[in-house]
């Protein structure tokens, strides 16, 4: 891949670490657990996941803008997710990571999330690309559904020539013959990624199963083969989720995951970042639920 001048390995130890907060960074020797819910939903929603998975994850996710197959189904709560997200993020003290869809959307989502998600229909957007260069923010580029590893790599070449050099690449399945499985989830794109390059690599389990009971044991295939953590879909009521919701984790299978990930990280070199009040500056076990208004 010689045309990949920026991203390019020049050797086994060359590894750029991006950093989300002071406390949070993907690439290191400590694993990323990124969850929550295919589409932001609510405060109420957003609040539970939060205070539940605090100890457990190390950034949120949630799409406020979302690219639905059809153009009938919900589109994303826009600016008002953006807002959720921000009071949730410092409430708990977690990052958060969201799809950005368009280049007019940059520039508020980059004010509000401390990563900007490039979804699979867009790794190619040359143009979104090019303009994410200059977001300031890290971006979080996923894999297009039948993109080859190289054209995987240019996408996130174009980011890091247009000024930013904090790009994660996420292998999240590609389209094949079987539907039993939503995608087929590359882990020879993932260790191929490891070696041809110095970004970050994570894994999305959820989009490359599209199946509850796939998800766990796939993850922890992820972190077997070198993946630098993981973005996993989960909802306080999964089947109950206005997208996704034949992949989505409920929080308990969430909290269960990360700690079946723990042995396997060690015996790969990493860690599971252990969560301490004095790291995080949040008490989790005396931060009160929100709880939601009775309707
Ligand atoms: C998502 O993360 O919610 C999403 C739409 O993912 P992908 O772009 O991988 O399909
Ligand atoms: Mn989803």
């Amino acid at each position: 891949m010689k045309n990949a001048k920026l991203a390019h390995k020049s050797n086994p130890q060359h590894q750029t670490i991006v950093k989300l907060t002071d406390t949070v960074a993907i690439g290191g020797k400590e694993l990323i657990v990124i969850g929550g819910p295919c589409t932001v939903e609510s405060r109420e929603q957003m609040e539970i996941i939060a205070n539940t998975l605090q100890p457990s994850i190390q950034a949120l996710r949630g799409g406020v803008y979302k690219p639905r197959t059809s153009p009938y189904a919900f589109q994303g709560m826009g600016e008002a997710g953006l807002e959720i997200l921000t009071a949730v993020r410092s409430r708990y003290n977690l990052p958060v990571v969201t799809e950005v869809m368009a280049i007019s959307q940059i520039e508020a989502i980059a004010t509000h999330a401390d990563m900007l998600q490039v979804g699979s229909r867009n790794m190619q957007n040359f143009d979104l690309l090019k303009e994410l260069g200059q977001a300031g923010k890290p971006i979080l580029l996923k894999r297009g559904l039948a993109a080859t590893i190289e054209e995987f790599v240019m996408a996130g070449e174009y980011i890091l020539s247009h000024g930013n050099p904090d790009v994660v690449l996420c292998e999240r399945g590609i389209r094949s013959f079987d539907n039993y499985t939503r995608n087929v989830l590359d882990l020879g794109a993932v260790a191929a990624l490891k070696q041809i390059t110095h970004l970050p690599v994570i894994v999305d389990p959820s989009h490359a199963v599209g199946r509850r009971e796939l998800v766990a044991p796939v993850a922890r295939a992820a972190i077997a083969c070198g993946a630098d953590g993981l973005i996993i879909e989960c909802h306080p009521v999964p089947e109950k989720s206005v997208s996704d919701a034949q992949q989505a984790l409920s929080l308990e299978e969430m909290v269960a995951l990360v700690a079946s990930i723990k042995p396997i990280a060690v015996a790969v070199g990493r860690c599971v970042p252990e969560k301490t009040i004095e790291k995080t500056g949040v008490d989790v076990k005396s931060t009160p639920i929100y709880l939601p208004v009775a309707s």
